[in-house]
């Protein structure tokens, strides 16, 4: 059996040792692009501030590719031709194959701004390893950057510039930082911890046009209030999508949605051809096609699609969503449904007096569907069983300490939570 796989992100990465480990006579090439090693792009923040060479982003020794007899090809996918059953890359080198899994990530959105033309010496996203190497060298302490998009890509390149002495400028165009994730209280307190850090916030302010220098570079943006904002770099991190462009140009594309859309074992249109991580969505019955788009969902993703490939019945049923991060140094992690509950559901929320910690919990229905968190440090796994349980509030409170991490710098101490619980809990019974 050959296996090929297309991009060596955490999807495909996961997906070549899957295989492996479900066959140990296949040959499987892990084809990529961008990098000669899998590298962790959660972790991209922490080699450009410096606290991690390239190489410790590397989550494997580099002999395992080696050991495991899977072989490791640099280049981009060009082609695909089903009816060859071959990969061709953009050197001209064709790859058989018997399964070929794509696995070829996001792109970041590109804004339709008057006078950005092309990509002008100054303008950076911060996605790959290529931008990483853009970003550094625009970095100029005391020079003058801004950064477009408040979301959680804007706010870690936000912190490397600031963390290497830039005059920052942070244009978020909604009312408060993140809306998709967090309501205005919690937004507002990441802002408010940016701007202690000398990063000038900037809301409601869309920008509309880029301003060039003499010869082309980017010299600052005009914005639709008619404001100007000068600067050497300017990062744009306005979300990303499903890496499928070049997919319009291949022989035999797979049947292309938002994503590489594929049936719930991960299979796309093409036969013999799967799709996992950033660059799928995943058609599921009676619900919305998922574009999921996280570390753990495209690892999760990758193995499965290698376990539909080796033959396996595999039916994905996307668990609970968590995820966690840092934002600019504050923690954070999210559980189930918080900003796209349904109608009708409640927020209990707290914020810990003279502190940067919150609490949200959501509960519909009598059970608690989701859970925001801000300033500490949690295990999410407790709140996944608890929405999975439809645990109540009062259960949930009672069990709230379980799911802190019993980090070495001691709990953060709840009882502030507690107390506004029951003022909470007494005004809900009271107005119904
Ligand atoms: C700065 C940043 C911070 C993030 N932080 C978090 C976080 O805190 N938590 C979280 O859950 N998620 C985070 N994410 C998202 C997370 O990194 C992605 O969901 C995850 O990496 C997706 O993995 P993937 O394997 O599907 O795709 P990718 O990691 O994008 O890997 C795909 C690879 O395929 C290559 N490729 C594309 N086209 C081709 C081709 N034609 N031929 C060959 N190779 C190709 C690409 O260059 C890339 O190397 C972050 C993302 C970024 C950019």
């Amino acid at each position: 059996m050959r296996y090929v796989i297309a991009g060596n992100g955490v999807a495909g990465a996961t997906a070549a040792m899957t295989l492996r480990q479900r066959d140990r006579k296949a040959s499987i090439a892990l084809i990529g692009g961008e990098s000669d090693y899998f590298f962790s792009r959660t972790a991209l923040m922490y080699a450009y501030m410096d606290r991690l060479t390239l190489r410790d982003l590397e989550p494997f020794e580099r002999n395992v590719w080696d050991k495991q007899a899977i072989r490791l090809v640099r280049g981009w996918v060009k082609d695909i031709d089903a009816g060859r059953a071959a990969v061709t890359l953009e050197s001209g080198e064709s790859i058989p194959y018997d399964r070929l899994l794509l696995a070829t990530g996001a792109r970041p959105n590109r804004p339709t701004w008057e006078g950005l033309d092309g990509t002008p010496d100054g303008f950076v996203h911060f996605v790959s390893l290529q931008d990483l190497e853009q970003c550094e060298r625009l970095t100029k302490p005391g020079g003058k950057a801004i950064v477009v998009g408040g979301g959680l890509i804007g706010v870690e390149l936000v912190e490397c510039l600031a963390h290497h002495g830039m005059d920052v400028t942070f244009l978020i165009l909604e009312p408060w930082y993140w809306p998709v994730a967090m309501a205005a209280d919690e937004g507002e307190m990441i802002s408010d911890h940016i701007r202690r850090h000398g990063v000038r916030v900037i809301l409601n302010e869309e920008v509309v046009q880029v301003l060039s220098t003499k010869d082309g570079g980017v010299r600052g943006v005009r914005t639709r209030s008619g404001a100007e904002y000068e600067c050497g770099l300017l990062g744009v991190a306005i979300g990303v999508h499903p890496a499928v462009e070049w997919l319009a140009r291949v022989t035999t594309p797979p049947r292309i949605g938002r994503g590489i859309q594929v049936q719930p074992d991960f299979s796309t249109s093409l036969a013999n051809v799967w799709a996992a991580g950033d660059c799928a969505e995943i058609l599921l019955p009676g619900a919305s096609p998922l574009v999921e788009q996280i570390w753990y969902g495209a690892k999760r993703q990758g193995e499965l699609a290698a376990r539909s490939m080796a033959g396996d019945k595999i039916a994905y049923a996307p668990p609970v969503f968590c995820n966690s991060s840092k934002l600019f140094g504050i923690e954070y992690t999210t559980a189930g449904r918080v900003n796209n509950a349904a109608s009708g559901a409640r927020n209990f929320y707290t914020r810990i007096p003279g502190k940067e910690v919150s609490v949200r919990v959501v509960e519909s229905d009598g059970a608690a569907i989701g859970f925001n968190l801000l300033g500490s440090r949690w295990n999410h796994t407790f709140f996944e069983r608890w929405i999975a349980e439809r645990r109540g509030m009062d259960y949930v409170m009672e069990h709230l300490r379980e799911a802190q991490f019993d980090v070495e710098f001691g709990r953060q101490d709840l009882s502030p939570v507690f107390a506004d619980y029951q003022s909470w809990r007494e005004a809900s019974l009271t107005h119904g």
